[in-house]
C-alpha cells in the first residue's frame, strides 16, 4: 500500500548545529520517538533510539496531524517535500446514520484558520520519518524492549534496563515509548490511572482495490473531482462512524460501547463480526456500509479501548535526566485529534530547551523542567477537549445536525510554533524555574486569556452536569 519510498540524498539534510557530546537516548520509536530524534540529530546532539518491535511498527489507519506540528519541516527539505507528497486533501461531509449526506462539501483545507490540517496514511508518516533518519546515518535498534528507568544524578547520566538485563545511559533519556511506558516508576513515582471511558473503537484501513470490488460500495464513494479522497463522518443515536476514501486506501472505524472486546494495544485484531453485532443495532444502517464492512480482509481490523486518564504535570524525573514525551507522558482520546501532533510540538520544544540550554551554559536538567512547564498546561487543555467532544458523540441523542460534531481547531491550537515558542521564552523560564516560581508562570500557549485550573476526568463532567465554568470555557477561537 505504501509503494516505493524515495530516498532523501545527503544535499536534502539539513543543516547540523555543532557537536555537542550530549548523547540523547530514547525509548520508542514511533512519531514521538522519530521525531525527537530527527529533531535532536539537527541540533548537534548524537542519539540513540531503541524499540520493543522486531522491526517498523509500520501499521495503523489514518493519523492526523496539525499545522503546529509539521510548520517545523521548514527546517528538513526532504521530510517537507515527502510530507506534501504523501498527504491526503479529503472533502469532508456529515452524514447521519444512514447515510445520507446533509452537509459538504468541506474542503478540510478551509477548517483551520491559518496554515494545514495533514491527514496521512499512519504507515507512510512513519516510513516517511524513517527514512529521513536513517539518512541522517541513526539506525533504529529493533528488538530492545525497556522494563525499567533510573538516573544517577552524581554522575549526570539518565538510564533504561532492557529486557535481559541490559543497562543502556544517555546524558538525558526520552521515554517516548507510549501509554504502557514503564517510565511512571521513576517520574511519578505511581501509575497515572487509567479506566475504561465505556468505549472502544473499531479501526480499519486497506487497499481501495479490495473495497471497490463490491459495485454498491464502488457506486457510493467515488473520488471527488479532481481524483480528491473523500471523507464522511456519520452521526446519529449511539453512532459515530467514519469513512476515507483515497485513490489507494479504504479506511473506516465505528465507535461502540465497549463490552470487553476491545483492548489498549494498536495489534489487537478483532473479526469483522464483532463490526457487524454492532451495526445490526443501529437502524436503518445501509446495506453498502456492511458490505463495505464485511470485505475488510483478515488482519485489519483493531478494536482500540478508549482509555481516560487524567492529566499528568510531572514529566520530568526527580534529577531530571529522564522526561516522558507524547503518548507516554499524555494519552489521548482519538476524538482530540491532537495525539500524533502533540507528541510532534513536544520533539520540538524538547530538542529546542535542550539546544538552548547547550548554547546558554545551563545544566540538561532545567531544559527538561522547563520543556515540561512550556507544555503541560497547552497538552491538558487539549486533553479535556478530546474528553468532551467523545462525550459529546456517543450519547442517545445524537444529533447529525448539531455544531458541535463539526471539527473545529481554534487560532491557539493551530498557530502555536513549539520552536519560536521555546527560544521565546527560554530567558524568563531560566529565571522562573531557577528561582522555584513556577507557580506564577503563565503560558501564551493556550486558550487566550485562560488561567489554568487542575482538573479531573470526574471534576469535569460533575462541574458541566451543574452547568459551571470549566477549562474549556476560555477562548477557544
Ligand atoms: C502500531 C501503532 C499503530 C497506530 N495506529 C494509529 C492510527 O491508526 N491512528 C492514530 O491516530 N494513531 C495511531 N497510533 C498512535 C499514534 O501514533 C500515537 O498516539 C501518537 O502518534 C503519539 O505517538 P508516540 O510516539 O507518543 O506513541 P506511539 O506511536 O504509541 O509509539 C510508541 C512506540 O514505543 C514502542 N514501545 C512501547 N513500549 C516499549 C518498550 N517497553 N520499550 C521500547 N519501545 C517500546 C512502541 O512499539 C511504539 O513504536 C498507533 C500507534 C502504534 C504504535
Amino acid at each position: 500500500m505504501t509503494g516505493t519510498t524515495p530516498t532523501p540524498t545527503p544535499s536534502t539534510l539539513p543543516t547540523r548545529s555543532p557537536p555537542t557530546n550530549t548523547t540523547i537516548l530514547i525509548s520508542g520509536a514511533g512519531i514521538g520517538g522519530l521525531f525527537t530524534a530527527l529533531e535532536c540529530w539537527r541540533l548537534g546532539f548524537t542519539v540513540r533510539i531503541l524499540e520493543r518491535a522486531a522491526f517498523s511498527s509500520a501499521q495503523g489507519d489514518s493519523v492526523t496531524i496539525g499545522p503546529s506540528a509539521l510548520s517545523s519541516l521548514r527546517n528538513w527539505p526532504w521530510l517537507h517535500g515527502r510530507n506534501l507528497e504523501i498527504t491526503e486533501t479529503p472533502l469532508l461531509y456529515y452524514c447521519n446514520h444512514r447515510g445520507e449526506r446533509l452537509s459538504g462539501p468541506i474542503d478540510m483545507d478551509a477548517v483551520v484558520a491559518s496554515g494545514r490540517v495533514y491527514m496521512h496514511a499512519r504507515p507512510r508518516l512513519h516510513e516517511m520519518l524513517l527514512t529521513q533518519l536513517r539518512a541522517c546515518g541513526v539506525e533504529v535498534e529493533y528488538g530492545r524492549k525497556v522494563v525499567g528507568y533510573y538516573e544517577d544524578e552524581g554522575r549526570g547520566k539518565g538510564g533504561v534496563v532492557v529486557q535481559g538485563g541490559e543497562r543502556v545511559e544517555g546524558d538525558v533519556v526520552v521515554a517516548a515509548d507510549g501509554v504502557h511506558t514503564r517510565s511512571w516508576e521513576l517520574v511519578q513515582g505511581e501509575e497515572v490511572g487509567a479506566r475504561s471511558s465505556g468505549h472502544g473503537i473499531l479501526r480499519a484501513a486497506f487497499g481501495v482495490d479490495v473495497a471497490m470490488a463490491d459495485e454498491a460500495v464502488r457506486e457510493r464513494w467515488p473520488l471527488e473531482e479532481g481524483g480528491r479522497a473523500v471523507v464522511e463522518l456519520w452521526v446519529g443515536p449511539d453512532v459515530y462512524c467514519t469513512f476515507l476514501r483515497s485513490k489507494d486506501r479504504f479506511t473506516w472505524t465505528l465507535t461502540h460501547p465497549d463490552h470487553g472486546t476491545a483492548e489498549e494495544s494498536w495489534s489487537h485484531k478483532v473479526d469483522v463480526e464483532e463490526a457487524l453485532k454492532f451495526t445490526a443495532k443501529i437502524p436503518d444502517f445501509p446495506d453498502y456500509a456492511n458490505r463495505l464492512i464485511k470485505l475488510t480482509p483478515p488482519d485489519k481490523l483493531i478494536d482500540w479501548k478508549l482509555m481516560w486518564r487524567d492529566p499528568n504535570s510531572q514529566w520530568t524525573s526527580p534529577g531530571g535526566r529522564v522526561i516522558q514525551l507524547g503518548d507516554a507522558a499524555h494519552s489521548f482520546l482519538p476524538s482530540s485529534g491532537n495525539g500524533g501532533t502533540q507528541a510532534i510540538e513536544d520533539a520540538i520544544s524538547l530538542a529546542t530547551c535542550l539546544s538552548l540550554a547547550h548554547t546558554t551554559h545551563q545544566p540538561l536538567p532545567l531544559a527538561l523542567r522547563i520543556h515540561n512547564l512550556l507544555r503541560f498546561e497547552r497538552v491538558s487543555c487539549l486533553q479535556a477537549f478530546g474528553v468532551l467532544n467523545r462525550d459529546a458523540r456517543n450519547t442517545k441523542n445524537n444529533d447529525p445536525k448539531d455544531k458541535k460534531h463539526e471539527v473545529r481547531l481554534g487560532k491557539w491550537i493551530v498557530e502555536h510554533d513549539p520552536e519560536v515558542y521555546a527560544r521565546e521564552r527560554w530567558d524568563e523560564a531560566v529565571r522562573c524555574v531557577g528561582e522555584g516560581r513556577e507557580k506564577e508562570w503563565r503560558n501564551g500557549n493556550v486558550p487566550k486569556g485562560m488561567v489554568y485550573v487542575p482538573w479531573t476526568i470526574d471534576g469535569l463532567m460533575e462541574a458541566r452536569g451543574r452547568g459551571e465554568r470549566t477549562v474549556l470555557d476560555g477562548d477557544w477561537s
